[in-house]
């Protein structure tokens, strides 16, 4: 069963049979961004020199997204961070752009939580130097992960379903090394503007995300993306504008699109029935980039949708609650 390890390896997996609809997976997510807003505002802590950070939560699930701010007196250089081990990127809040002078200079900041983090607490760490006197700063604080709970399907299918020609194994560990290579890259022009959106309008099924499948007793990995329902041939949008850095049929995920959006912020569009468009091509956040289909490993047709933040794999859903 040495396939599986390629499986297990697969960043876009979205492998064989497709589960029934775990509906409370949709529940889970919708309660934890209705949670994250009922919660106390998180004080903002003191980074000395006129400046402060502050988390949007001070735990958050494996596969989720915890946004934070850093806010200064006067314009800061150098602005970087490190979360859990991965380098966080910054960029000035758009608020703080129309702002009156003497408010203070606010930037911002996603941790993505890995779907594998494991839980426990963890550090951020965040330093810069100010323009006015050079003054540095430096802050740290702790977050803490908690268990996705996502669920668990043991399957046991003949091995002639499961296991991939040597050929097909070869080409989709290939595949995956280059889809990592693509995500631990960080452009670093932000290419996005305002909110993100949703790339299926009216979309109201989304299935599968951190689901994990033990195929005749050997576990494979986590189902990385969103499943989001819809019928064959329905657009499918650009959720942000951003660079399209791969736009080919790959093994598990088939036609697949993915957007480089800047500042490590990847999403990926799997199973795609067509794409037109093709890598170093610009789009724009609502663009059409494709159409839904059935290509790939897939029961039927739907959207697999992907997100990668420092090449932490998240819920892409949490896109849409950033403000
Ligand atoms: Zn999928």
């Amino acid at each position: 069963m040495k396939w599986l390890a390629g499986v297990a390896a697969l960043t876009t997996a979205s492998v064989l049979a497709t589960p029934a609809p775990p509906a409370a997976q949709q529940t889970r997510h919708a309660r934890s961004s209705t949670a994250a807003k009922s919660q106390p505002a998180i004080p903002w802590q003191s980074c000395g020199a006129g400046s402060a950070l502050r988390l949007s939560g001070l735990r958050r699930s494996q596969g989720a997204l915890l946004p934070l701010e850093v806010k200064s007196d006067s314009p800061l250089n150098d602005l970087k961070g490190e979360a859990a081990n991965r380098a966080l990127s910054f960029w000035p809040s758009a608020t703080s752009a129309n702002a009156p002078a003497s408010a203070p200079h606010i930037y911002q900041s996603l941790i993505g939580i890995d779907l594998d983090q494991k839980p426990g607490s963890y550090d951020l760490s965040v330093e810069a130097t100010q323009t006015a006197g050079g003054s540095p700063l430096a802050c740290q604080a702790k977050f803490e992960v908690t268990d996705g709970h996502y669920k668990v399907e043991r399957l046991n299918v003949a091995p002639k379903f499961v296991e991939p020609t040597p050929e097909d194994l070869k080409l989709a560990q290939d595949q995956t090394a280059r889809l990592r290579a693509i995500f631990a890259t960080v452009t670093p022009e932000k290419l996005w503007q305002g909110k993100f959106r949703m790339p299926i309008q009216g979309a109201t099924s989304f299935k599968n995300f951190g689901t994990r499948r033990v195929l005749n007793g050997e576990p494979s990995s986590p189902h990385t993306g969103v499943d989001v329902g819809a019928v064959r041939g329905t657009p499918i949008h650009a959720t942000q504008r951003g660079r399209v850095v791969l736009a080919e049929p790959l093994y598990f995920s088939g036609n697949t699109v993915v957007l480089d959006h800047g500042l490590g912020i990847y999403t990926l569009y799997g199973h795609m029935e067509s794409m037109p468009v093709k890598v170093g091509d610009t789009v724009e956040a609502g663009q059409i980039i494709g159409k839904v289909g059935s290509t790939g490993r897939v029961t039927g047709p739907h959207l697999h949708w992907g997100l990668s933040i420092s090449g932490a794999r998240v819920n892409a859903l949490d896109l849409l609650n950033l403000r």
